[in-house]
């Protein structure tokens, strides 16, 4: 976990003032990563006490479009966000508990991002997300189902 010094060096080094709100964000997002917006808020909640949701949701805006904090949605889920920045890894997700986590690029630094035909876009960022079954959701007991008794 960064100090609040280093997450103060961090909003500094993009440009962003240096505010209560934003430090209790930044470490918020980096105490939890994937987390959603809502327990974004409980953690800063914790850390500041009454802040509002929209205060929040601003400074998530703010921090992802300075590149300090990463947004990530993966279909079905809501907003998520982490301080794993500027690596372009990809996530595996569970698809029975929703679980999330990192996975590095297969091979090398962001190859992915050779697309083999570009189209004549200027490509940014390729997403690649993996979706399986966590290793909790393979260990829990399946449910038994009627039509499984016959
Ligand atoms: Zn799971
Ligand atoms: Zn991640």
């Amino acid at each position: 976990m960064p100090s609040t010094s280093d997450l103060e060096l961090l909003l500094r080094g993009a440009d962003l003032r240096v505010t209560r709100p934003r430090l209790a964000v930044l470490a918020a997002v980096h105490a939890h990563p994937h987390a959603e917006t809502d327990a974004l808020i409980s953690a800063v909640r914790d850390d500041l006490g009454d802040v509002s949701h929209q205060a929040v949701y601003d400074v998530l805006r703010a921090l992802t479009a300075a590149g300090l904090v990463r947004r990530i949605q993966p279909a079905g889920s809501l907003a998520r966000y982490e301080s794993r920045v500027g690596d372009n890894h990809h996530h595996v997700v569970c698809r029975s508990c929703g679980a999330i986590a990192d996975v590095d690029c297969a091979v090398g630094d962001t190859p992915c991002l050779t697309a083999a035909e570009d189209h004549g876009f200027l490509i940014q960022e390729a997403e690649v997300v993996y979706w399986g079954v966590c290793s909790d959701c393979q260990n829990a007991a399946p449910p038994i189902r009627e039509e499984a008794r016959v």
